[in-house]
């Protein structure tokens, strides 16, 4: 489902993703685990197609990101690391705005949004400007967003990071739910995440591929 190849990303001189191989099959959530700084959101927009390496490739679905952008975007849902603002857009503003960008119509775009917005639990918050929402619900906005056009893959970078311990809890509950029928890659920095949610954890630190284990070889290790 998805394939890196020696992905590579250099900021002039600095090399932040270095050489860094995997594969995650049909039906995997792979954890993306690494202290800050290495290289794991430059991994994560490479693989959705927000930022160009300097060398190697990535595919998603059989879909080169580089020469096959349009397509990966339609199986791929990104949730970017942190709290975008949306100014003073509501959650329903906001996902009616990523349904047209999408091109979602009609029965069907009415459907995906009845869905996300059930699934997320936004009723209550939904003309609500987003800035003025709890972080928790900001990240529900988030992963709305991301799972709007019913992608195959997700990418979610650091889904629970500044979350309180209730709506980690929360987030990583919706993971799960939407884990049964997608490939998910989740980056982040605490361990606890991967065992809680991954079957499977790549480590990466200073932009190299240091280990790929199942959770309880890396407590083990730890
Ligand atoms: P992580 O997500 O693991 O915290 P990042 O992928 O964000 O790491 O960053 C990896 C390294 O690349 C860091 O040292 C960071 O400072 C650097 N970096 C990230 N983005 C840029 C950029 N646009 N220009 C220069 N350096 C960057
Ligand atoms: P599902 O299989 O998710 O129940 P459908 O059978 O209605 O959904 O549609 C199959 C696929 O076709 C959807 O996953 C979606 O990618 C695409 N699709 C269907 N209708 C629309 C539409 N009105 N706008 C955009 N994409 C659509």
């Amino acid at each position: 489902m998805i394939e890196t190849l020696e992905l590579t990303k250099c900021y002039g001189g600095f090399t932040a993703v270095d050489h860094v191989s995997f594969r995650v099959e049909p039906g995997e959530v792979l954890g993306f685990l690494g202290p800050n700084g290495a290289g794991k959101s430059t991994t994560m927009k490479m693989l959705t197609g927000f930022l160009t390496p300097s060398s190697g490739s990535a595919s998603v679905c059989g879909f080169d990101v580089q020469k096959q952008a349009l397509q990966v975007k339609q199986v791929v849902g990104y949730l970017p690391e942190g709290a975008p603002s949306y100014g003073e857009m509501t959650p329903r503003q906001f996902l009616e705005f990523i349904a047209a960008i999408r091109g979602l119509s009609g029965a069907y775009r009415k459907r995906r949004l009845n869905d996300v917005i059930g699934r997320l639990e936004l009723e209550a918050v939904l003309d609500q400007s987003i800035d003025t929402l709890s972080k928790g619900f900001k990240r529900r906005v988030g992963l709305a967003q991301a799972i709007l056009h019913d992608p195959e893959v997700l990418i979610l970078d650091e889904p629970t990071d500044g979350l309180d311990p209730n709506q980690k809890h929360q987030v990583r509950g919706l993971i799960n739910a939407m884990a049964r029928n997608k490939v998910i890659v989740i980056s982040t920095h605490i361990l606890e995440e991967v065992s809680a949610v991954c079957k499977r954890s790549i480590i990466i630190a200073g932009g190299k591929l240091l280990a790929d284990a199942t959770p309880a070889e890396l407590a083990a290790r730890s």
